[in-house]
């Protein structure tokens, strides 16, 4: 008998609804959940390839301890006393500071509680952080000084309203494949769709207007448009009167801006921003999304207040069909977010350096916390690296793929005293570890995750995990007991909501049941808004008056140049995922792209002598890999791109970690690189790490 559990998506931060077919203790495939709000009974094909991510054949089964340089298998009692020692070693020599966790944005929002009180109420540390610091860190920095709030402020139903979509610096369809599908059948029934990217995506190929500006001129783009809107008179007068505050600052920044430079440096003609500025000013409701063509730079910070700038002039938030809306990437980061795994808040945004909130967290935990901000992600890393970091646990991600600087990543965690690595197969980043522990996946546990529009939505055990594998909190449980801490022992992934619920005020009203009846609610769901808020700052912003700040444009850290030729930026793919640990596990997934590829327009290729396929050798100052050549108007001449999901052709080996000095967000979508072709039938090889980045051929 085949039984359909209800679940959710474990991909991209869509959230779509589905059901997983068991038979027995076996995941035999998986169908669309019908009457979902967001999917609508429908998937894409990641998620149509969900049950291979948890295929027992792949996964870890039992724990795994490294002796002269090779993994052993070994039971739990022993590695989890093994890794308390060593935690134990490595707080005695450091102190807290030289320790910490880095959480999972795939985990459940029930493992990221785990997650930062493992290292808050046990470890001491506030060194707590998750790859949302790679990827919308400046939303929540940016939003939070324009707004007070830093999440998409309206749902994903509200593209049926808008009679115009305005997509910056995302992928939509590659990456967020329903809210693409959704965008594409709101331009079938008479909206405008406008896209803003440097390579041409399959979005901006049927938008209504593409502009393809320069790699890293998002501000001089937003900013031409605003002074246009401004010097037509076309803003929202009396939005910004009754609702922002420095309204007058921005038009004065904006006025003295020359439009002939705007152009010069975008590469967008002036017509097309005249064009784009006045429908998105006029447009009666303008949803606006963005992705990490805005955030991945250094300037990550300032070209989100940038956006929201464009958002409050035009009064296009807090209506229906509107708002300022970034679409967050893995499946649970806005939920990693929500739940603290950030060195500076506790769950639900919470200051730690707050004396209110430390007392209060203090007192539910029945425990001492520190009082100073954690160390983030690449912090921890770069601590590591000068011989300040003796302890790191990572939960489920993959830094050595998806990190900038490949080969600083590695040298960081080699020089840990020790690694221990929380995964469902092996990465990597698991095989630098002296200790692997293995992980339940998302359909062998019960909890929630947070899709990118703030609906947290339950998740459930359809099958047993694989082996010895356990869930995150339960090993976190297990840990916390050796040393020391009886507070991290519950009974279920329940009992873990109601404890977060009990102490965020922004989930105050959620619990399981509710999200059970409502399919997921979204936060702030409290005594105010018991059902929910779907709408965000219809009547008054978090900070009141909402703010308009004048930013400046800011080159990319490292620009093409003699010895690196060309602008190189990086994407994703729709048949990947991530750092490809779950969809290269898919045959169907892996027989449409296999590997790693350099997109080069055709006329680069061609001064090359190139031809389609052949292997070339990409070098940047930090890196230098192999793979094969796309050639492909899809990038402009002049930039090539690679997607991040192949360990054969590690792109974030060449990236750089010039970083955004708000968030410390690494400049992942710009640097410089040279390409030079491999002899003709030369396969591309898998070159190790640290393989001179400047030799050429
Ligand atoms: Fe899964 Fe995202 Fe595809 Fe929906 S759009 S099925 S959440 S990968």
């Amino acid at each position: 008998m085949i039984e359909v559990v209800p679940s959710i998506c474990s991909y991209c931060g869509v959230g779509c609804g589905l059901g997983l077919r068991v038979q027995g203790d076996r995941i035999i495939g998986v169908e669309p959940q019908s009457g979902h709000p967001v999917s609508q009974g429908q998937l894409c094909a990641k998620g149509w390839s969900t049950s291979f991510a948890v295929d027992p054949a792949q996964r870890l089964v039992h724990p795994l301890i490294k002796e002269r340089g090779a993994f052993r298998e070994a039971g739990w009692d022993e590695t989890l006393d093994l890794v308390a020692e060593k935690f134990r070693e490595a707080l005695a020599d450091g102190g807290p500071t030289a320790v910490g966790v880095i959480s999972c944005a795939r985990a459940t929002n029930e493992d990221n509680y785990a997650a930062q009180k493992f290292a808050r109420a046990v470890l001491k540390t506030h060194n707590i952080d998750h790859c949302a610091r790679i990827c919308h860190s400046p939303s929540v920095a940016g939003l939070a000084r324009t707004l007070g709030s830093g999440a998409m402020t309206n749902g994903i139903v509200d593209i049926d309203l808008a009679d115009l979509i305005l997509v910056i610096g995302a992928d939509v369809t590659e990456n967020h494949a329903m809210i693409g599908a959704r965008i594409l059948r709101a331009q079938d029934r008479g909206a405008k769709l406008i896209v803003v990217d440097p390579r041409k995506t399959r979005l901006a190929r049927l938008a209504d207007w593409h502009l393809q500006l320069r790699l890293g001129t998002n501000i001089a783009l937003i900013n031409g448009l605003l002074h246009i809107i401004f010097a037509q008179g076309w803003e929202a007068r009396d939005f910004l009167d009754r609702r922002c505050a420095d309204a007058d600052a921005l038009r004065r920044h904006v006025a003295g801006i020359a439009l002939d430079e705007v152009v010069a440096l975008t590469g967008v003609p002036e017509d097309q921003l005249r064009a784009v500025a006045h429908a998105y000013s006029h447009a009666k409701a303008a949803f606006l999304a963005y992705g990490m063509g805005i955030t991945q730079f250094q300037s990550g910070t300032n070209n989100v207040i940038a956006v929201s700038n464009l958002a409050l002039s035009c009064g296009q938030i807090g209506r229906p069909g509107t708002g300022i809306n970034p679409l967050r990437g893995q499946n649970n980061v806005q939920g990693a977010c929500d739940m603290g795994c950030l060195p500076n808040v506790f769950p639900g945004y919470q200051d730690v350096a707050d004396p209110a909130h430390a007392a209060k967290f203090t007192q539910a935990w029945n425990t001492s916390l520190p009082t100073a901000p954690g160390l983030t992600s690449l912090g921890m890393t770069k601590a590591a690296l000068a011989g300040d970091f003796r302890a790191l646990m990572i939960l489920g991600e993959d830094p050595v793929l998806t990190d900038p600087d490949q080969n600083h990543v590695a040298r960081s965690l080699a020089a840990l005293d020790f690694l221990v690595v929380v995964e469902t197969a092996m990465t990597e980043t698991a095989k630098l570890a002296d200790v692997v522990l293995p992980a339940a996946a998302f359909a062998e546990k019960d909890g929630s995750f947070t899709n990118c529009e703030r609906r947290v939505q339950r998740v459930r055990r359809a099958v047993p995990p694989p082996g010895e594998a356990r869930t995150d909190w339960q090993i976190l449980g297990a840990l916390a007991q050796r040393l020391g801490q009886p507070g991290l022992r519950w009974p279920d992934a329940e009992a873990i909501f109601d404890e977060m619920v009990g102490l965020s005020p922004m989930f105050s009203a959620m619990s399981y049941a509710k999200l059970d009846r409502h399919h997921g609610l979204q936060w702030p769901c409290d005594g105010e808004h018991p059902e929910g808020s779907p709408l965000l700052h219809a009547e008054r912003f978090p900070l009141g008056k909402a703010r308009l700040l004048p930013v400046s444009q800011v080159a990319p850290a490292e620009v093409p140049d003699a010895d690196y030729p060309f602008a190189f930026t990086t994407h994703r793919l729709h048949f990947h995922y991530g750092c490809g640990s779950m969809t290269r596990r898919s045959p169907l997934l892996e027989r449409e792209t296999p590997t790693g590829l350099l997109f080069m327009h055709p006329d680069d290729g061609r001064g090359m002598g190139l031809r389609e396929g052949q292997g070339v050798r990409v070098s940047s100052r930090r890196g230098v890999l192999e793979t094969r050549v796309h050639l492909t108007d899809d990038v402009p001449a002049g930039t090539v791109a690679m997607p991040y999901h192949f360990k054969e052709a590690p792109c974030n080996r060449l990236t750089n970690d010039a970083q955004d000095p708000s968030t410390k967000m690494p400049e992942l979508k710009a640097c410089a690189v040279a390409v030079t072709a491999l002899p003709p039938g030369q396969a591309p090889r898998r070159l190790e790490f640290d393989e001179p980045a400047h030799e050429r051929l």
